[in-house]
C-alpha cells in the first residue's frame, strides 16, 4: 500500500499499486486484482478521477513502447503509458505533431483519451479523441475490445472521455498533423474586458489554429468591468532551422504550510503579470514547448498551494450565454477575493465531442485554480455551480473533486447510455461520488 494523491493534493490515501508493465500479463493482473481498481497514468488530473482510496491503482507508465510510426501518413501506434512529450520529441523532427495537447505534455496517451483532453486548438481540431483511429481496450474479465470511430463506434464513444471506467486502454493509434518544425508564429494582445476578448476570439477563429487567454480574475471586483487579460494566438510556422531554447527545469523546492497564493500575493502578481505582458505584446516566433506548456518548466508547482492543496474549477457554458455567465462567475470570484494566477479563458469550436462523457461542448470555458480554504471555497463553488447550471453548462471531471451528482447528471445527458459500457471490476473515488459504484 502506498499513499497517493492527484495533482490538486487535496487528499492522500493509501492505495494498492499494481504496475502494468508487460502487455502479455495485463489480462491476468486485471482478472486477479484483489479489489476493484482504476488505471493511473501520470496523476495529472486535479481531483479524484484517478484515485481509488483503499483500492487498487493499475499504474500504466510502464506501458511506454512505441509500436509503429508511418512517416508518410503520420499514423502512430503506441502503448497507452507513452507520454505526449515523448511522442512530440520523436515525431516533430519528422514533420508531425499531435494536433491536440493539454497545457502540460506530461500526461499519458491513456489519460488523454480517458479525459478526452482539449488544448488551444479546439476550434480547429476538436479534442484528443478526434484524432484517435483505434483503441485496444482490456476489460477486467479478460475481453479485448478493439474500437475506433468506424469499428465498434459505441465502445469508442464510451471509452473516449470515459474516465477510465470502461476498461484499461492498452494501446492506441493516433493520426498526427503535419508541421514544418517546432516553431510557431505567435501574437500576444492585451484586452481590457470581456467584450474585447470575444471580439478577439471571433476574429482569430479562422486564421489562427491556437488561441487562449489569461484572465485577471480580480479585475471584476467592486462592480467594475470583469475580465481584462492577455490573448495569445499562434500558428505553426516554417522558419527553417533555429537553435532550440535551452530547457531550464526547476523544481518547487518545498511545500509551504500555507498557500503562497493568497489575497496579499494575488493582486500584485496579476497587476505585474498583466503589465509585463502588455509591455511585451506583439509578434514573436516561439518554440512549441514554451508556447504550449509554460508550466512544465517548474516541476511540482502544485506544492505552492500549501499542505491543504487546491481545486481547479473548469466550466463550459454555451456561447449564447457565455459572456453573461463568464461575467457573473468573474464577479463572484473577484468578490470572494480568492482565485489564482492561473485563470484561463477560451472558446470551444462548434463541434460535437467524440465521447459520451467528453467535456468540450460548443461554448466558452473558464478554468481557475483555488487554494483550498475549506467551507469558504465550497460556498463560492456553490454560487459558481448555480451560474453554470442556469446557463446549461457543465464542469470538467478531470479537474473536479466536489461537484454534486445532480450537476454531473444535468451536464452530461448521455450518462445513462454510458453506464451500459462500464466495467464492473473498475471503480474510482469519482465514480463512487458521482455514479454510485
Ligand atoms: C498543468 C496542467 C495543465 C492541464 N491542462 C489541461 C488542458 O489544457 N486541457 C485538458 O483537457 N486537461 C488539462 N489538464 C488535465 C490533464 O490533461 C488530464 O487530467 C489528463 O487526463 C491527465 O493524464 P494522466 O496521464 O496524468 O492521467 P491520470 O490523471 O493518471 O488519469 C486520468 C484518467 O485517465 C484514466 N486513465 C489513465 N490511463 C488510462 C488507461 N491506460 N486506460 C484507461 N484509463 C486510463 C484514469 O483512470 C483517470 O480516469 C492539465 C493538467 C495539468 C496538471
Amino acid at each position: 500500500m502506498r499513499t497517493i494523491s492527484s495533482w490538486g493534493r487535496l487528499s492522500a490515501f493509501p492505495h494498492q499499486l499494481i504496475a502494468l508493465n508487460d502487455p502479455a500479463r495485463i489480462a491476468s493482473l486485471l482478472r486477479d486484482s484483489p479489489k476493484p481498481g482504476i488505471a493511473y497514468g501520470m496523476g495529472r488530473s486535479y481531483g479524484d478521477v484517478c484515485l481509488n482510496p483503499e483500492g487498487v491503482l493499475w499504474l500504466t507508465t510502464g506501458l511506454d513502447h512505441f509500436i509503429a510510426f508511418d512517416e508518410s501518413t503520420g499514423r502512430l501506434t503506441c502503448e497507452a503509458g507513452v507520454l505526449l512529450r515523448d511522442i512530440q520529441r520523436l515525431t516533430i523532427p519528422h514533420g508531425w505533431i499531435l494536433p491536440v495537447t493539454p497545457g502540460t505534455q506530461l500526461v499519458t496517451v491513456g489519460g488523454a483519451i480517458a479525459n478526452d483532453v482539449h488544448g488551444k486548438s479546439h476550434h480547429v481540431s476538436g479534442s484528443f479523441g478526434d484524432h484517435i483511429e483505434r483503441i485496444r481496450l482490456m476489460r477486467t474479465d479478460g475481453e479485448i475490445i478493439e474500437c475506433g470511430p468506424h469499428s465498434r463506434p459505441d465502445w469508442f464513444a464510451a471509452t473516449v472521455g470515459g474516465l477510465g471506467l470502461t476498461g484499461v486502454i492498452v494501446e492506441a493509434e493516433i493520426q498526427l498533423r503535419r508541421v514544418a518544425g517546432p516553431w510557431l508564429d505567435t501574437e500576444t494582445l492585451p484586452f481590457a474586458d470581456l467584450d474585447e476578448f470575444f471580439r478577439l476570439t471571433d476574429d482569430s477563429e479562422t486564421a489562427w489554429e491556437h488561441t487562449v487567454a489569461w484572465i485577471d480574475c480580480i479585475s471584476g471586483g467592486m462592480g467594475g468591468k470583469a475580465g481584462r487579460g492577455i490573448f495569445m494566438r499562434g500558428n505553426h510556422a516554417d522558419v527553417g532551422q533555429r537553435p532550440e531554447p535551452k530547457a531550464r527545469q526547476r523544481t518547487m523546492p518545498f511545500t509551504p504550510p500555507l498557500s503562497l497564493v493568497n489575497r496579499l500575493s494575488l493582486r500584485p502578481f496579476n497587476i505585474t503579470y498583466y503589465n509585463l505582458k502588455k509591455w511585451r505584446a506583439g509578434r514573436a516566433i516561439l518554440h512549441y514547448e514554451p508556447f504550449f506548456y509554460p508550466l512544465d518548466n517548474l516541476q511540482e508547482w502544485n506544492r505552492m498551494y500549501g499542505s491543504r492543496g487546491f481545486f481547479q474549477y473548469q466550466s463550459v457554458v454555451p456561447r449564447e450565454v457565455g459572456q453573461d455567465a463568464t461575467q457573473a462567475m468573474l464577479r463572484e470570484i473577484a468578490r470572494s477575493g480568492d482565485g489564482s494566477f492561473l485563470a484561463v479563458l477560451k472558446t470551444f469550436g462548434n463541434r460535437q465531442p467524440p465521447g459520451m462523457l467528453s467535456f468540450p461542448q460548443p461554448g466558452v470555458t473558464l478554468a481557475l485554480d483555488f487554494p483550498n480554504h475549506g467551507d469558504k471555497t465550497h460556498r463560492l463553488f456553490a454560487r459558481l455551480d448555480a451560474i453554470v447550471r442556469a446557463a446549461k453548462g457543465r464542469l470538467y471531471p478531470a479537474k473536479d473533486a466536489r461537484m454534486s451528482r445532480a450537476l454531473f447528471a444535468a451536464g452530461y445527458p448521455r450518462l445513462p447510455e454510458f453506464l451500459n459500457y462500464r466495467d464492473a471490476g473498475i471503480s474510482s473515488e469519482l465514480s463512487r461520488r458521482l455514479i454510485e459504484n
